[in-house]
């Protein structure tokens, strides 16, 4: 065991999850968190089978797996022409498959679950309100600084603090992320006012051109979440703005009718415009490693950036066990593990929103020919690589 805690930047979902993973193996961390309170913002996520091995080798998954919506389908439809294009059946051939279901559970409940179990396991700590600014090293441990001024000493530091990471800052020192110009609306609406010929148990993407709708019902029925995106070339990143239900509809006048009444129907929207990075080897620097958006930031098309951060949080554990604890060396080989596997997700993500979430014309017509042709059994073998073996090992 290291003699001194190791520190993690970040109280999100990667850095509770690198918490739990590192007590799962009896080593002993400070959490330091920015915010005044710790706690996530927005609705919805979905959670791969990779979510779920990982949430057992947490600790939590009984948690976990209590407050999950089950979904039937990923379904993609298309915006224009008000059609099903395809679906992925996620019932027992897929269960079966990846050894685990996929669901949708609500953000502040995931968090939730990672943070009951921090504040009960005796070697977490949790501090709030300390922004980590910058750190030094001297080969034995590592010295955070906060904006208070305050310093904090650790045996390594884990930069799991986000899209604006300031440890990236300093680590990489590659500025700021790529804006991608799409922006996202987000909404939660009562399940009654959700129209009753759209109340499907799937995650419904529905795909038209420079734009997409997603919904899905979250927390045991009670709402829908709705997650608009318009590829408006938006030059400024923006995160959580209050918007009128009437800017968002904007993007999405060319839609069918089906999917415009969807977006009547949220209410408080807020906006993001979206950012992600180049995939970089640089993810270390002695005791220092990045870890969830702060190493690989992604576009939300593969739904996979929390995934990504908690698949880290056990890979890094488990890298810096196998290494008895000798940090640098545990550090590089947990970034040799996960290099590849977030790159891909990255990319992927990105090459999503151009091929599938957003083309129009022949463009879509393609899609709608090549991913309408799938059988159950080819869209598995599409996932193997993601979902297949648990991502960890
Ligand atoms: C619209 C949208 C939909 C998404 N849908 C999905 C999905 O369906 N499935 C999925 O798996 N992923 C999804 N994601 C991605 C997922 O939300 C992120 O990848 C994930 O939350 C990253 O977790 P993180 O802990 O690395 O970073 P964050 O969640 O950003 O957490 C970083 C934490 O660090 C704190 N912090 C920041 N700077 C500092 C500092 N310097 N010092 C101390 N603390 C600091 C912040 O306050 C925050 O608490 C989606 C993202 C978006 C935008």
């Amino acid at each position: 065991m290291p003699d001194r805690k190791v520190l993690i930047a970040g109280g999100g979902i990667g850095g509770l999850a690198t918490a739990l993973a590192l007590a799962q193996k009896n080593v002993a961390s400070l959490v330091l968190e920015k915010a005044a309170q710790l706690g996530e913002i927005g609705a919805g996520i979905q959670l791969g089978p990779n979510a779920f091995h990982c949430f057992d080798r947490l600790g939590v998954g009984e948690q976990a797996r209590k407050m999950a919506v089950y979904i039937d389908q990923l379904r993609l439809m298309d915006a224009m022409a008000d059609g099903e294009i395809t679906h992925i059946d996620l019932g027992e051939a897929f269960r079966a498959r990846y050894g685990n279901p996929y669901a949708v559970v609500h953000r502040g409940d995931l968090h939730g679950v990672l943070l009951k179990a921090c504040r009960e396991h005796p070697l977490i700590e949790l501090k709030v309100s300390s922004e980590v600014t910058g750190y030094d090293q001297d080969g034995a441990s590592v010295t955070a600084t906060l904006a208070n001024g305050e310093t904090v000493t650790g045996s390594a530091l884990i930069g799991a603090d986000g899209l604006w990471s300031n440890v990236r800052r300093q680590l990489v020192g590659d500025g700021a992320p790529r804006v991608s110009g799409h922006t996202t609306y987000r909404s939660v609406i009562p399940t009654e006012q959700m129209p009753e010929d759209l109340r499907w148990n799937a995650a419904t993407l529905w795909a038209g051109p420079k734009c997409h709708i997603v919904h899905y019902p979250l927390s045991g029925w009670k709402v829908f979440n709705l997650v608009v995106t318009y590829h408006n070339d938006a030059p400024e990143p923006v995160a959580g703005q209050p918007v009128s239900v009437e800017e968002v509809r904007r993007g999405f006048a060319h839609v069918c009718e089906r999917a415009q009444t969807i977006i009547r129907h949220g209410k408080d929207w807020r906006m993001w415009v979206l950012c992600d990075r180049e995939p970089t080897d640089k993810w270390i620097d002695g005791r220092v490693a990045l870890l969830g958006d702060s190493a690989h930031p992604m576009l939300q098309y593969m739904a996979q950036g929390a995934c990504m951060a908690m698949e880290d949080a056990v890979c890094l554990a488990d890298a810096l066990a196998k290494h008895d604890n000798h940090l640098e060396s545990g550090l590089a080989s947990y970034r040799d593990r996960r290099l590849l596997r977030t790159a891909r997700v990255q990319l992927t993500s990105r090459a999503m929103g151009d091929h599938v979430y957003h083309p129009a014309g022949p463009h879509a017509l393609l899609r709608n020919s090549i991913m309408g042709a799938k059988t159950q059994k080819q869209w598995y073998d599409t996932l193997d690589w993601l979902y297949g073996g648990n991502g960890l090992d």
